[in-house]
C-alpha cells in the first residue's frame, strides 16, 4: 500500500500522513534495545503508535516483541510488501550488528523468514539489500547496529560491522536521508524516541531532518562527553577519587572513561529520568562508542590516559578543595549582627532618616 503525500502548505516541505516502521532485530543481538523503549516516556512508543502525540502521522510499527500478531507468515506479510515494492513510505529500523554474509561457509550467520519458493532462510543481509534502497528513512538502533559492537569484537569469525559499514557511510534513502545512529548498549529509549520522533516530524513535513554528527548521531544527543553531566565531575575538579565503587567520589582511577565518551546519559537518566551510569555508581565503559568495547578493554581497569589528567589535577585540585573547604566553613556560619542585643550591630548606617 502506497500512502499519498499531503499538499504543501505555508511553504513546508510536502509531508506523508501515514508512515510504517518496519523494525528487524535479527542482526547480532540480545534484542535489548527493544526491551529498552519499552521504557521511554519522551516520547512514549505506545503514545507515538497510538496517535497521541500531536502533529505526528499515523504510525504503524512492525517489530516482533511488540507486534499483536501470533507471528509466522501474519507478521512477515507488511515486511514481504516492501520488500515487493508494495509498502510506503517506510522507516527501516535496524537492531543488531550485520555479519558478513560472504564468509559464511555452507551455512547463515542470521535469519529473518524463510523463502516463500524454496523454504531456504532469509538472511538479515537480503532484507536489507531489498528494503533499504526503497526505504524513506533508515535507523540503526543500538551500539551493534551503528558500529558493530560486541560481536564485532577483534577475533569475531562472523565479519560483523555495523550497518553505515554495510550500505556504505554515503547511503542515502528515498528522502535524501543518512542513515541516522542511535547508539548505546543498550540504547537510551529516550535517545531513541526522540530521534524517531524528529524524524517522522520530518516526514509529516512539519521539521527539517535532524542534524547528525559525522559518525550520523543526533548532535543534540551526543554533541557532550559524559564527564560533562556527570554528578561526579566535582570530585574529579578537586581530585578527590574514589578507591573503590562504594565511594560517591570520581570513579576515574577505577575504570570510568567518562571525559572521552560522547553520551548524555547522566544528565538524561535511564527510565524517567532516574539513573545513568556514573550518577548510579557504574563506570562509563563507552558503550555508545565506535570503538567499544575493544578500545576500552579491559573494563574497570584505569584508563590510559587518566593517570595523566587525574596526576595534573591532583595539585590544583588538593590546594582548590583545601581553600573551598575554609570558604565552605565561613558560609556556613550567620553573620554576627543576628542577635536579640540592644543594639544594632548591622552596620546600618541611619544618615538618611528623617
Ligand atoms: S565518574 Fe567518570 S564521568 Fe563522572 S566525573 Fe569521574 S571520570 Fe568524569
Ligand atoms: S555513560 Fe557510558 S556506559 Fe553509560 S550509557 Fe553512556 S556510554 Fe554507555
Amino acid at each position: 500500500m502506497t500512502v499519498e503525500t499531503t499538499g504543501s502548505t505555508n511553504g513546508r516541505p510536502q509531508g506523508v500522513d501515514e508512515v510504517h516502521i518496519l523494525w528487524i532485530s535479527e542482526g547480532l543481538s540480545c534484542d535489548g534495545d527493544t526491551v529498552s523503549v519499552t521504557a521511554a516516556s519522551q516520547p512514549a512508543i505506545e503514545d507515538v503508535v497510538t496517535g497521541l502525540v500531536p502533529g505526528l502521522p499515523t504510525v504503524h510499527l512492525y517489530n516482533k516483541v511488540l507486534s499483536p500478531t501470533l507471528g509466522g507468515e501474519e507478521y512477515l506479510a507488511p515486511f514481504r510488501a516492501a520488500a515487493r515494492g508494495e509498502l510506503a513510505p517506510f522507516v527501516l529500523v535496524i537492531e543488531g550488528s550485520i555479519p558478513n554474509e560472504n564468509i559464511n561457509g555452507d551455512g547463515y550467520w542470521t535469519s529473518f523468514g524463510n523463502d516463500e519458493r524454496t523454504g531456504e532462510p532469509l538472511t538479515l543481509n537480503w532484507w536489507i539489500d531489498r528494503l533499504a534502497p526503497r526505504a524513506w528513512g533508515v535507523v540503526a538502533i543500538g551500539t551493534c547496529a551503528t558500529y558493530g559492537g560486541i560481536h564485532a569484537m577483534a577475533g569475531n569469525p562472523t565479519g560483523a560491522m555495523g550497518l553505515a559499514d554495510y550500505l556504505g557511510w554515503d547511503f542515502r534513502s528515498t528522502a535524501g536521508l543518512p542513515i541516522v545512529n542511535v547508539p548505546g548498549c543498550p540504547v537510551q529509549p529516550d535517545n531513541f524516541m526522540e530521534t524517531l520522533t524528529w524524524l517522522l516530524y520530518h516526514a509529516a513535513g512539519a521539521a527539517p531532518p535532524p542534524p547528525l554528527d559525522e559518525l550520523l548521531r543526533p548532535q543534540w544527543i551526543f554533541g557532550r562527553t559524559v564527564h560533562e553531566g556527570c554528578d561526579r565531575a566535582g570530585y574529579y575538579e578537586q581530585a578527590d577519587f574514589a578507591k573503590d565503587y562504594n565511594s560517591p567520589k570520581c570513579q576515574v582511577k577505577i575504570g570510568c572513561w567518562g571525559p572521552v565518551v560522547n553520551c548524555n546519559v547522566p544528565k538524561r537518566g535511564w527510565m524517567g529520568g532516574i539513573g545513568g551510569c556514573p550518577n548510579v555508581g557504574g563506570i562509563c565503559i563507552g558503550c555508545t562508542m565506535p570503538g567499544f568495547p575493544d578500545k576500552f578493554m579491559p573494563f574497570m581497569d584505569m584508563p590510559p590516559g587518566a593517570s595523566v589528567s587525574s596526576l595534573a589535577a591532583k595539585p590544583y585540585g588538593a590546594f582548590i578543595r583545601r581553600m573551598r573547604g575554609i570558604t565552605n566553613g565561613t558560609v556556613n556560619k550567620e553573620p554576627k549582627w543576628r542577635h536579640n542585643k540592644e543594639a544594632l550591630t548591622s552596620g546600618y548606617d541611619p544618615r538618611y532618616r528623617p
